[in-house]
């Protein structure tokens, strides 16, 4: 363990972009890294991404360890955990982020198990504790009700998934001065279990709920994906638009840009539901100054009626095909 030290990111990239949360995560890794009096590095994998390893620098970065090759091209398992276990079993960082993204904790996840260290998933609060050297990864538990901080003792290198927009990355500093290390991978194809064939875009339609006048927003009240159907069958009906807290978004009932909250989107409609949502803070905090909000929830000691104009106390699944029968009945 003594021979670990530094901080790493893993910068991931898509279409050619550095995602947002990885520039977010220097932002971060720069001051665990400065309170530790270590360099903070970022970990570029893919092909033909070398030009972004200034960007990475510009952004907080001391060095980027960059593996551009073609069997990188697509995110696999496989190929990123060997790329990253070859790196991290060379140079032997300390601290190893990943943003909380569906492929950042499928690779973390990966990585912590070949490596057997210990992983963070989810974290929201970083710190580090500079006598023990250890990283303090803190994130909700028991249903959000308490924040648990999490610490690897014994294994390094110590790391955590850190959830997209909770922390804030750094103006870029285009006068910024780092190393750019380049590294081989020696892996063939022909020994990759998994080939990327096609890459199918999300087609789902583009919402725009901060603009929306009238939302209809859905919670895990809903039961299930079938049942969020009513949700859109009574947003159509109105012509609004549909949201979702931030339960169904992790569902995979709705992408993420349909979540209201915290860390989704701030709305102010005229007109909010909120219809099966428990009206948790941080789902409040980004609709309570909707104009009218009409609650729907079975339980009438739901927080989210502290919070609303008018509350329906009720089953969902009986009440939302009633307000859609009224509603076309009034639109005729
Ligand atoms: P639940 O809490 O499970 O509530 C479901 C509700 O539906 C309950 O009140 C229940 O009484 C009701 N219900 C059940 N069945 C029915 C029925 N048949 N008919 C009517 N009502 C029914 N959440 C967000 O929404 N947005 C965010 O941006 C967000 N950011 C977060 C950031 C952090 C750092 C953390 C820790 C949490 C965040 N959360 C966010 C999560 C938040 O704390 C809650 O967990 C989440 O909002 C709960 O979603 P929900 O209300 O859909 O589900």
């Amino acid at each position: 363990m003594e021979e670990n030290r530094g901080v790493w990111v893993f910068i991931e990239v898509n279409e050619g972009k550095i995602e947002d949360v990885s520039l977010e995560l220097l932002g971060a890794g720069r001051k665990l890294a400065d309170k530790l009096n270590v360099p903070l590095s970022g970990i570029l994998l893919g092909y033909g991404v070398k030009d972004l390893a200034c960007q990475v620098i510009y952004s907080g970065a001391d060095a980027v360890y960059v593996i551009d090759q073609p069997i990188l091209k697509h995110y696999r398992t496989e190929a990123f955990m060997k790329a990253v276990i070859q790196l991290a079993e060379k140079y032997r960082p300390e601290i190893f982020l990943y943003g909380a993204t569906p492929n950042g904790k499928d690779l973390a996840s990966a990585v912590a198990t070949d490596l057997s260290t210990g992983l963070t998933a989810d974290t929201t609060m970083l710190d580090v504790d500079v006598d023990k050297r250890l990283l303090e990864a803190s994130r909700p538990a028991f249903g959000g009700n308490i924040m648990a901080t999490i610490l690897c003792k014994k294994h390094r290198p110590q790391m955590a998934t850190v959830r997209p927009k909770v922390m804030k990355a750094l103006e870029p500093d285009i006068s910024r001065k780092g190393s750019i290390i380049e590294e081989d991978l020696n892996l063939k194809e022909e020994d990759m279990r998994t080939k990327v064939l096609e890459i199918v875009k999300n087609v789902t339609k583009k919402t725009n709920l901060a603009e929306a006048h009238v939302i209809v927003a859905g919670g895990k009240g809903l039961g299930d994906l079938q049942g969020f159907q009513l949700i859109h069958e009574l947003a159509d009906t109105i012509g609004a638009s549909v949201g979702a807290s931030r339960d169904v978004v992790e569902a995979g009932w709705l992408p993420h840009e349909y979540q209201v909250g915290q860390t989704g989107e701030t709305v102010t409609p005229k007109v909010y539901f909120a219809i099966g949502i428990s009206g948790a803070i941080q789902h409040v905090v980004g609709m309570k100054n909707s104009e009218l909000i009409i609650a729907i929830n079975k339980d009438p000691k739901a927080p989210i009626f502290d919070v609303a104009t008018y509350g329906i106390v009720g089953d969902a699944h009986e009440i939302i095909p009633k307000l859609i029968q009224q509603f076309k009945e009034i639109g005729r």
